[in-house]
């Protein structure tokens, strides 16, 4: 033999064999036996399939090149928990149906009813699945229409199919092994090769689905004597010997004579079988059916897995049960990850329930987690595992027979655990074959009928009577989650499958059996209706629902007589079924009625659980109907006493011997309660129909009449029982017919509203019905919302006049079925009428019995009316006991009835009333005055149909109708209406001659009268308020700073305050009208008080101005030599500025030229409210009590950072701006000698004096105030890239100072401009408040220097030079021409006198505008030498300036530039658009009331030059104006200086004379119009750093870098880090974040953070924080508009109120303190 075959095969020898059919048998055999048999070195074995699977190839190209061959009709990707994933209503057919984002992304949903959502246990990929979605969802790469494959090449194959079988066979043996030693890592490798393969495509996953099922291929393996050793085969025989033995539940077994038990067979022939076996015992791992799951687009496989699957299902069902000892578990909701994807097909389901009894299988699962099977149990040696079910708390008796109900604080329920078998359920219920099938199949619907037995009566409460209950338990939810997800969610699958094509025969038979099931629940717990507890209740009856349910679909459906399944003639069992259900809405008004009080919260949120709307089908409204159904056979009298006995109201009012326990206000709300009750009953029609148009059109306008709704509120309010339909549809149409949407608003200063609909008017008047508002509202105040807005509906319209309280428009009923108005059978009853009768009667003579009372009873003593039948009078049954008031049934005769009431000793006669005489004498106590005119007329001859009659009136319109209706139809009634009229009159007469006339009004309508004239009070005040406050708002007002709005204090908010405050500096010190200031903590004013005041304030650092980008042309990027179009203001100036020290020969000349202190500077702000010093301190005292803060305060005025809230306005401050005026400053002189004006200038710039403070507590709070000021200025400083360096003199520390003073003056301008260019009109005049004139006093008041040497070198005027001014005069500077125009500007109005006049400051504009006309001028001659237009006025100075500039550059080619385009005029003016503007700004704020520029239009730079007083020549162009005797001498001298410069830096002058590139203010980074882009691009960070990702991430607005969330865990530390570094980039004055798991906006700041709102709304214009509806969201532009606008002007507290410290301290907790 050759040593070569001694050598393993390589894989391209292998491969050629294998084509070939050459391969050489023996070195095969030992391939396989040396490195696959006989290896059991994982690794080894890792290496050897990834090596020699794959071929002549690496396994990353085997499994790309496979990919292509993928013929897979199902997507089928595999996806775990927390994984984003949509769902379709409109392309589903199974509910469960889900496809993943990238099918979504490829398929076609346009207005589809679709959403995005977290997988909650995983799940699995649906596209292409016919089975369980319509064809038209599928992406174009799934189903029948996707792309044809081609046959997989051989070569490339070849290997996998020869060594999957092995691989397989390797990872079995893993498996055995793993079980036995608990190592999972074992098997985990050989796993992620499966995977692997798995992930290359049908045409891989083939191999590995045909070694799984093969039995032939399994039973070889098992049985081949040489392997059965090497795989270890006896771990496999002991572990099924070891699997524990389930059982079908008896009743299921057809045959009885067949073995009474089948067992889950659970037998291995396959390698399925095997895996699945092991993946069972192993807890079900997730990677392990991640690769069996990857399998499913198999079709036969799935098929073939399913049958595994239930096999084993019994025994999965049981490791539930163990698992349930553990902490948390996983198996649930993995069991449920594959189930779902198997059940939802209805192919499978289908299969499943024919060939592998998936019905008998759920079942016995789910009875056996409940009913542990006592014959064939193991012993039972658990101890503390008590059973889940207990002997019934409302059983009668206590035997062996009696009823057993759940105990819901069972583990099993408390955990969940039964969760997934039923989900399972009621999942395969969705196929409507399989729905039938237990429907018909007695076995199965008694089992189900039995299982729902288990759960019926749970959770009773029983009436705490003592003391409150200290524990309250919380059980309840479970038996809610029960009830509603299990037994309803059955009910509504069974009941939406039965179309009107369904036997009625077989539905009557079900009911039945559904009344058989109830009766025998009952007789379990031994029922007796009189010995029943009336203190115990449940809300969970589910078999009357059911039984509810499924006779209201066979009335209204199927046409069938209730008689044929109802036991109409037995009284008795009739009674004992409602009893339940009676019983539980009672007790659903004693919880409403404060009854249940000591039993605690839960009680109550019980109560309102059950009538929630979005439940209300399933549990109110099903007992509700099953109460009307009955009542319709029990004879009436019986009926409302057993209904009133219930309402414990029957002894009370009737005065019964048996005394009730309750006291009178429990009692009388109990009446009302019983009267509700009553009128439902016989009024309302309960909503149990699967999706019905017109019940969702009541249910919407019901909810709309409450409240305006949010889209999301519309759809919770309406309930929609059933899982099957999609309602979103109806949903919106019925919105649009009943209500009008008011589109999302946004106010700068209020709230940001959400997209909202308001019913439509004129639905109050047609379809507000108040008693279903009742239903539906567990809050009487809701009640009480509704009946507000109808009555200013109707007042509104004038539908009906009156000075009383209009009542609810009850409507007369109409039934949706004939048979259901047989409920009003209960209004012929004496009994009725005699209860009726006490309510009035207690309303008379009872002051605690509300309207409410009385309105109820009007309203049925009017339906008692509308069907009193007039011709035969029905006799009252004699058996009842003393209640015979009335002795017939006719409300005809018992309304004219008097009754005995009492006996009057005075008069020796009994006291009798009737109904009649009790409504007119209510009558009568309204309107006493008006009454006898009034009743004249009550009975009309004329019948009118009552249904005519107008639902809009008060309480006269609904009586006197109740008069004319029974006059009307009763000839007797009206003869003794009349009779009782006269009498009453007389009777009235005769006792009170006088009264009528005196009292002109009665008591109550005093009352009326009294409460109008106060709302009227009210609403003029609100008006008055509102002007008020609308004036306040507007910037040019003028008001008292700080005063008190004590007259709004209900309704002050922080908004107003600020605006009340906002005008203050408009206040001019010339103007002798002072501003009063007023202290908002001691009210005492400016004035009042020696200690100095000043405005709360805040400085925050902004960089905003650093943000401005500029797009450079070709040409401007060559002359900068800067590589990219897009260029920073800060970039740009540093570039300038590095040019001028250049030319000036030091950083320090060249700041003073160009100051760009303004780009990384203070933003000022005041909420305008004013405060003491000394109040200050004492405050700060207050709130900090163990600090010194307050002691340095007073000398520093504010601790550097201290922060604190406005004690008025809660607006956070950190800053006090002291307030001086004119009376503060000693020595402020008044030039009035009679000089011009420049010559007054000269004067002043020659001898320069500043106003000295009179009180030196004003100077220290001016120096503390400057200082603190500088201090911050001074830490951005270190931010900034080029710190000047300082140079050795004695001016420099002044010349800091002085920069920065005028940095933050121009910084408070800059901020101004971009709020005027951001935010829209409304807002401008609403919310700017500006500070600008105070501050701009401030600075200069505290301004170093005098710039006489300036003045000189501007104006031409000599100025001798005084130590005062910056500079040694003989220090050389950079040429005039060559520094920032608004640099110069503010040096020289810092120099001027504090009290110039708006006339001297044009001056200086103009002075420094000269230097800016040159300054086009050289632009011009430089970049256009071409150029030749006439310029009139300056064309001399053209002229001169080309004299000296021309030569410079004229070789210089780059410097050439296109002709300018339209008028020269213009291209000069605008450019010194940018000078324009902040002087102009400075100007409006100093002098002017009118603002210069409108937002939204382009600036004119004509009108802010006539704005300036500029001089302007006849073509509008602003040109120089002089004020020295030699102009000419001056330009020359300039032009000279700057020629000068030129020669020396050629280039450098280059840079500083070509036009100013034009700046953009800051802008958010482009934001997408679709959420979902935002969402699937930054939801997840991968770090850098630890390569971990996260999902709570941050997306800068500003920059567009993704940040984690500091207040969550970070990765690690680097993250932190690199998000405070992210902060003193983007966040000053504020990082403006969006927060992308919740769509809202965060707002970042260095120790706090906040969240704002959502930039992104759905189509109902609604937020969706966490995405959970997860609808497509928008992108608000107006909402982006004001997040800018609040950025640019760091206002975001107008907005925010809570600040979140990210040390979860929240900030708001200092405020508890205060
Ligand atoms: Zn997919
Ligand atoms: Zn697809
Ligand atoms: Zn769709
Ligand atoms: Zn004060
Ligand atoms: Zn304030
Ligand atoms: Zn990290
Ligand atoms: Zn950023």
């Amino acid at each position: 033999m050759d040593t070569s075959d001694s050598i393993n095969l390589t894989p391209e020898q292998l491969e050629v064999g294998l084509i070939n059919d050459t391969i050489d048998q023996s070195a095969l055999n030992k391939l396989l036996t040396n490195n696959i048999h006989e290896n059991e070195n994982i690794d080894a074995l890792v290496q050897f399939f990834q090596h020699y699977i794959p071929g002549n190839r690496t396994m990353n190209e085997f499994i790309e090149r496979i990919r292509h061959y993928n013929s897979a009709q199902i997507c089928g990707l595999v996806w775990n928990a927390n994984v984003i994933a949509y769902r379709c209503k409109t392309c589903s057919i199974s509910p469960c149906m889900s496809i993943c984002a990238q099918c979504f992304q490829n398929g076609n949903h346009e207005g589809h009813n679709f959403n995005m959502f977290k997988s909650q246990a995983g799940g699995a990929c649906d596209c292409g699945d016919a089975s369980v979605m319509h064809a038209f969802g599928f992406c174009c790469f799934h189903g029948e229409n996707r792309p044809k494959t081609q046959m997989v090449p051989r070569e490339l194959i070849c290997c996998a199919e020869l060594f999957v079988p092995y691989l397989l066979k390797v990872f079995i043996r893993a498996l055995r092994m793993s079980a036995i030693s608990g190592d999972i890592v074992t098997d985990e490798k050989l796993l992620e090769i499966l995977n692997q393969l798995s992930n290359g495509g049908s045409a891989i996953q083939m191999y590995i689905t045909h070694a799984l099922t093969d039995k032939k291929l399994y039973e070889e393996f098992i049985t081949d004597p040489s392997m059965v050793k090497l795989y270890q085969y006896e771990y496999l025989t002991a572990e099924t010997a070891a699997l524990p033995v389930t059982y079908f539940v008896d009743s299921l077994i057809n045959d009885s004579t067949a073995h009474s038990l089948i067992p889950f067979d659970t037998s291995i022939r396959t390698m399925l079988d095997e895996i699945m076996m092991w993946c069972v015992t192993a807890g079900l791992p997730e990677a392990l059916i991640r690769f069996l799951l990857s399998l499913l687009p198999d079709f036969n496989f799935k098929l073939l897995f399913t049958e595994t699957f239930l096999r084993f299902y019994g025994v999965i069902a049981q490791s539930l049960i163990g698992e349930s000892l553990a902490e948390t578990s996983e198996i649930p909701s993995r069991l449920v990850h594959i189930s779902v994807q198997l059940f939802s097909s209805n192919i499978i389901a289908e299969y499943a329930m024919e060939k592998c009894h998936l019905i008998e299988v759920i079942l016995s699962c789910i009875w056996h987690m409940f009913v542990p099977s006592v014959d064939h149990d193991k012993p039972d040696d658990d101890d503390d595992d008590e059973n889940i079910l207990k002997t019934h708390p409302l059983a009668l008796t206590n035997d062996a027979n009696t009823g057993m109900v759940v105990d819901v604080e069972h583990r099993l329920i408390v955990k969940n655990v039964y969760w997934p078998l039923l989900s399972d359920f009621v999942n395969i219920l969705s196929q409507e074959k399989i729905a039938f099938t237990i429907l018909e199949n007695k076995r199965y619907l008694i089992l189900w009928l039995r299982f729902l037995t288990l759960f019926q009566g749970m959770n009773v409460n029983e009436r705490v009577l003592t003391q409150h209950v200290e524990y309250e338990p919380q059980a309840y939810m479970y038996a809610f989650t029960i009830e509603l997800e299990i037994s309803a969610a059955a009910m509504w699958c069974f009941v939406g499958h039965l179309k009107p094509n369904y036997s009625s025969e077989k539905l009557i038979c079900i009911i039945k059996q559904i009344i058989d099931s109830i009766n025998d629940w009952l007789r379990s717990l031994s029922f007796d209706s009189k010995l029943m507890d009336d203190w115990k209740l449940t809300f969970h009856l589910p078999l009357h629902r059911y039984l509810s349910v499924f006779t209201y679909n066979a009335i209204h459906q199927f046409n069938i007589d209730p008689s044929s399944f109802l036991p109409v003639n037995d009284q008795n069992t009739l009674l004992n079924l409602m009893f339940c259900p009676l019983r539980t809405i009672c007790g659903y008004y004693e919880v409403l009625s404060s009854i249940w009080l000591r039993n605690g919260e839960q009680v109550t949120v019980q109560a309102k659980t059950y009538a929630k709307s979005a439940f209300s089908s399933s549990m109110h409204d099903a007992d509700l109907f099953l109460l009307q159904l009955i009542s319709c056979y029990v004879e009436p009298n019986l009926f409302i006493e057993t209904f009133l006995k219930r309402f414990h109201v029957y002894s009370w009012l009737f005065h019964s011997k048996t005394a009730s326990n309750l006291d009178s206000s429990q009692q009388i709300s109990m009446l009302e309660s019983a009267l509700i009750a009553l009128c439902a009953i016989i009024g309302f029609q309960p909503n149990l129909a699967v999706r019905e148009a017109k019940h969702i059109r009541s249910e919407i306008v019901t909810t709309l009449a409450v409240a305006d709704r949010l889209y999301s509120e519309v759809e919770e309010n309406v309930p929609d029982p059933s899982p099957l339909s999609a309602n979103r549809r109806d949903i919106e149409v019925i919105l649009q017919q009943v209500s009008d949407f008011q589109t999302p608003s946004v106010e700068l200063m209020g709230h940001l509203q959400q997209g909202k609909y308001t019913i439509k008017d004129t639905l109050f008047k047609t379809e507000y019905d108040p008693l279903h508002v009742l239903m539906r509202c567990t809050k009487r105040s809701q009640f009480q919302n509704s009946l507000e807005r109808f009555t200013n509906y109707v007042k509104r319209e004038g539908l009906f006049k009156s000075d009383y309280s209009i009542w609810p428009p009850f409507r007369i009923p109409s039934y949706d079925h004939q048979q259901m108005s047989n409920v009003q059978n209960s209004l012929r009853s004496g009994v009725l009428h005699h209860f009726l009768f006490l309510c009035l009667h207690a309303y008379l003579n009872d002051k605690s019995i509300t309207e409410n009372i009385l309105y109820f009873t009007i309203y049925l003593l009017e339906l008692s009316i509308i069907n009193g039948d007039n011709r035969s009078p029905m006799a009252v049954d004699e058996n009842s006991e003393d209640i015979a008031a009335f002795k017939t049934n006719n409300i005809f005769t018992n309304i004219c009835t008097r009754v005995f009431i009492s006996f009057n000793p005075l008069k020796n006669e009994q006291e009798t009333e009737s109904i009649i005489t009790l409504l007119l004498k209510i009558l009568h106590k309204q309107r006493s005055n008006d009454f006898f005119d009034l009743i004249t007329n009550i009975c009309p001859q004329k019948a009118t149909n009552p249904k005519d009659t107008s639902r809009i009136g008060d309480r006269f319109h609904f009586i006197t109708n109740i008069f004319s209706l029974s006059s009307q139809m009763n000839e007797q009634c009206r003869t003794t209406i009349t009779q009782e009229i006269e009498k009453f009159k007389t009777q009235f007469h005769q006792q009170q001659p006088t009264t009528t006339k005196s009292a002109d009004l009665t008591a109550e309508q005093k009352r009326q009268r009294a409460k109008n004239r106060q709302l009227k009070l009210l609403a003029e005040i609100a008006e008055s308020q509102k002007k008020f406050i609308s004036q306040q708002n507007s910037d040019e007002n003028v008001m008292k700073a700080g005063a008190s709005p004590s007259l709004f204090n209900e309704h002050f908010s922080s908004e107003q305050a600020a605006s009340t405050g906002g005008a203050a500096s408009s206040m001019s010190i010339h103007t002798q009208n002072l501003i009063e200031y007023e202290c908002c903590i001691c009210r005492l004013t400016k004035t009042d008080s020696h200690s100095p005041i000043g405005l709360i304030g805040t400085s925050c650092l902004s960089l905003l101005p650093s943000l401005e980008f500029a797009h450079l042309d070709e040409h401007e990027q060559k002359i900068l030599s800067y590589s990219s179009n897009k260029m920073s203001l800060e970039t740009y100036l540093s570039i300038t500025k590095q040019n001028l020290t250049l030319i000036s020969g030091h950083p320090y000349i060249a700041n003073y030229c160009q100051n760009d202190h303004h780009l990384r500077s203070l933003l000022i702000q005041s909420c305008g409210h004013s405060i003491h010093v000394d109040c200050l301190s004492s405050y700060l005292k207050a709130l900090h009590p163990n600090q010194e803060a307050a002691e340095v305060s007073i000398n520093n005025l504010l601790p550097s950072n201290t922060n604190f809230r406005c004690p008025l306005c809660r607006q956070t401050a950190n800053a006090l701006i002291p307030l001086f005026d004119v009376n503060d400053y000693l020595n402020i002189e008044d030039n009035k000698q009679n000089l011009s004006l420049i010559e007054r200038l000269h004067q002043a710039m020659m001898n320069p004096s500043r106003p000295k403070l009179k009180r030196s507590s004003d100077d220290s709070c001016l120096l503390a105030f400057l200082s603190g000021l500088a201090a911050k200025c001074a830490l951005t400083e270190q931010l900034s890239p080029n710190i000047p360096i300082l140079i050795p003199n004695h001016q420099s520390m002044k010349q800091r100072a002085a920069e920065f003073d005028c940095g933050t003056l121009r910084a408070q301008l800059v901020h101004e401009q971009l709020f005027y260019e951001s935010a829209n009109r409304i807002d401008q005049k609403n919310v700017r408040k500006s500070f600008y004139k105070i501050l701009h006093e401030l600075h200069h008041l505290g301004y170093p220097f005098y710039h006489q040497h300036l003045w000189q070198e501007l104006t031409g005027l000599q100025c001798p030079s005084t130590m005062t001014d910056v500079f040694d005069p003989h220090q050389p500077l950079a040429p005039v021409l060559l520094r920032d125009s608004i640099t110069m500007l503010l040096q020289l109005l810092m120099s001027a006198p504090i009290n110039i006049t708006s006339d001297e400051f044009d001056t200086i504009v103009q002075i420094v505008f000269n230097i800016e006309v040159f300054k086009n001028l050289i632009t011009l001659v430089v970049e256009r030498p071409q150029e030749k237009r006439d310029l009139k006025d300056l064309n001399s100075y053209l002229d001169l300036t080309k004299k000296y500039i021309q030569d410079i550059f004229i070789n210089d080619q780059i410097m050439n530039r296109n002709p300018i385009d339209g008028p020269i005029e213009t291209y000069l003016m605008n450019n010194s658009l940018e000078f324009l503007k902040i002087t102009a700004l400075i100007k409006y704020r100093l002098y002017s009331k009118e603002m210069p520029w409108i937002t939204g239009e382009p600036t004119s730079s004509l009108v802010l030059a006539k704005f300036l007083n500029l001089k302007l020549d006849l073509n509008g162009l602003a040109i120089p104006k002089w004020f020295c005797n030699e102009p000419g001498a001056l330009v020359t001298h300039w032009l000279q200086e700057f020629q000068r410069a030129a020669q020396h830096h050629r280039s450098a002058m280059k840079i500083l004379c070509i036009r100013r590139p034009h700046f953009y203010s800051p802008v958010f980074i482009d934001l997408p119009p679709k959420y979902d882009d935002i969402f699937h691009m930054h939801n997840e960070y991968h770090c850098e750093y630890c390569k971990k990702a996260s999902s709570n991430t941050l997306l800068c607005l500003i920059c567009g870098e993704l940040h984690l969330k500091r207040w969550h865990s970070l990765c690690c530390t680097y993250q932190r880090q690199r998000y405070n570094q992210h902060l003193s980039k983007c966040g000053h004055p504020a990082a403006v974040m969006l927060d992308v798991q919740t769509t809202l906006i965060t707002i970042c700041l260095s120790d706090t953070y906040a969240y704002w709102h959502s930039l992104y709304l759905d189509q109902h214009g609604e937020e969706d924080p966490k995405l959970k509806r997860g609808k497509t969201l928008y992108l608000n532009t107006n909402r982006l508009g004001v997040l800018r606008t609040l950025w640019l002007t760091a206002t975001f507290d107008y907005q925010i109120q809570n600040w979140l410290s990210y040390n979860s301290l929240m900030l708001s907790h200092f405020d508890v303190l205060l």
